[in-house]
């Protein structure tokens, strides 16, 4: 007898058509009648394997189980236990690659929901009163650099170990890629600001507009200001460009750019706000993963009247999420599948014209793993658009490790760090995140801040 394929409970997402300057949130959330129905899918497997998947090893059955039986106040604390940002992970987490792919289900049915019970679970949290209150204990005064979810997880860690923490931002509002780069329609900023002002309330001091590498050095932290060790989350914010022919030409912007100028300076607000952004009726973003997705979904958010994704490999290679990927189709995004820009072309007064490119195939595997995209001869073509967005990855900053001796990069300019402890090769520094994997995922990067906090309280411990 054929299987019977039981459904997953869908996230209601709102109507797919995107008017410009609507950026609310596309996924409503679950019901309670929903969250109850998926909760009681979960089978409590012996061997819970959907735990293993997850980075950061969340209780999952566990919190799953208080959800069936009307727990939330377990729910959530089962939760939180081991993911400080469950409703940010429960948004923007690829569970469809880590838990849900692992769920004993998929074997003969649909994953459990998990990612959409973390966030009904933890947006239940937001409506409760805030449980947490500030208890330092500690003399040794801890440094964080970075206001982005490595750093966040990790000052928050430190405080429930007693300790006073400061973290110092570059940039005016804390909260790194979530606040500048994934957009309010994935991630609206008002649960953002909930996670500070709960990191707030235990006592954990915020301090933006501060570079450190320039205002202030590493070693001002131990030397001048006392401060017993530090942890660095400065991520990996420096955009790649393909140096091709007008990429200097207005119109032209890497993503970081295009989305901080929207998400942290509110562009789409101008005038009012003072930061314009000037978008035409046809946007080209290169790249295909979550970030070109997030910056060609603004686009159209920001009134173009075409957006599309040009890449030079398949569907099949591109790395965005699945989810984000659908969102786009829904909302009328173009793809310009196995194609490569060459050149940008001028209009003749210095602003984007067109996009020269040229159409590839797909060879062996290259050392990436995928296949490697070929050019095929003679089949150049122009693509209309008034403005390119480079979405095609980044790179740590090197402002740190170049005005501080003694801290170690690989090749790639990324920070060495012991993986289980984050312990770089300065003595009490500490680093994590994509400062020192390249640039990866928001719950990798929390992860990493947990660990190296116990490892930094481990280390002082040690020293008495
Ligand atoms: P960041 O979030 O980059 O934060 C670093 C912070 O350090 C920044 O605030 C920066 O201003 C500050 N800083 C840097 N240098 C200094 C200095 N010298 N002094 C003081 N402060 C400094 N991941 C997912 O899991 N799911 C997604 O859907 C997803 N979507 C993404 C969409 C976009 C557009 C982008 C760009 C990334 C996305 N990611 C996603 C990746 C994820 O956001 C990152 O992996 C994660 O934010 C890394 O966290 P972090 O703390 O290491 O660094
Ligand atoms: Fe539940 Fe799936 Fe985890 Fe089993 S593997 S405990 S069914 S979520």
């Amino acid at each position: 007898m054929p299987v019977k394929r039981a459904e997953k409970t869908p996230m209601p997402v709102r109507a797919p058509q995107v008017r410009a300057h609507d950026f609310g949130e596309v996924n409503e959330g679950y019901t309670v009648s929903q969250a109850a129905f998926e909760a009681e899918r979960c089978l409590r497997c012996q061997d819970p394997v959907c735990v293993d998947g997850c980075p950061v090893n969340v209780p999952i059955p566990e919190f799953i189980h208080a959800v069936a039986t009307g727990d939330m106040a377990a729910a959530a604390k089962l939760l939180r236990s081991s993911n400080p940002l469950p409703a940010i992970c429960g948004r923007v987490c690829p569970q469809e690659s880590q838990c849900e792919a692992e769920c004993s289900m998929t074997l003969r049915f649909n994953p459990v929901a998990i990612g959409h019970l973390e966030r009904y679970v933890a947006d239940w949290e937001r409506t409760q009163p805030p449980s947490v209150e500030a208890n330092i204990t500690r003399a040794e005064k801890i440094a964080v650099i970075g206001a982005g979810p490595s750093g966040l997880v990790c000052a928050g860690e430190l405080a429930r170990h007693g300790y006073p923490v400061t973290i110092y931002e570059a940039l005016h509002a804390p909260g790194g890629v979530l606040r500048y780069g994934i957009p309010e329609f994935r991630l609206p900023k008002a649960i953002l600001d909930w996670e500070i002002g709960l990191l707030k309330a235990m006592g954990v001091e915020i301090v933006c507009n501060v570079i450190i590498g320039k205002t202030l050095t590493l070693d001002d932290l131990f030397n001048k200001m006392g401060y017993a060790a530090v942890f660095i989350g400065t991520g990996a914010g420096l955009p790649q460009f393909l140096g091709i022919s007008g990429e200097n030409l207005n119109g032209v912007m890497s993503a970081n750019e295009f989305l901080t100028r929207i998400n942290l300076m509110r562009g789409y607000e101008f005038p009012e706000a003072d930061t314009p952004v000037r978008v035409g009726k046809r946007v080209a973003v290169i790249g295909a993963g979550n970030t070109a997705m997030d910056a060609v979904r603004t686009s159209l958010r920001m009134g173009a009247e075409e957006a599309m994704i040009v890449y030079r490999r398949s569907d099949r290679e591109m790395s965005a999420r699945m989810e984000e990927y659908h969102h786009a189709i829904e909302e009328g995004v173009k793809f310009h599948w196995l194609t490569n820009p060459l050149e940008v072309i001028d209009d003749g007064t210095g602003w984007v014209a067109a996009l020269k490119c040229q159409q590839m195939k797909l060879g062996e595997p290259d050392s990436s793993g995928r296949a490697r995209p070929i050019p095929i001869e003679g089949s150049e073509f122009v693509i209309p658009v008034e403005n390119v967005v480079l979405a095609i990855g980044t790179t740590p900053n090197p402002l740190l490790t170049r005005t501080t001796s003694g801290l170690l990069t690989n090749k790639k300019g990324c920070l060495v760090a012991d993986e289980r402890t984050g312990l770089t090769s300065k003595s009490l520094v500490f680093a994590g995140g994509d400062a020192v994997t390249g640039a990866a995922t928001v719950i990798l990067a929390a992860g990493a801040g947990k660990r190296a906090a116990h490892a930094i309280h481990d280390a002082l411990t040690a020293r008495g």
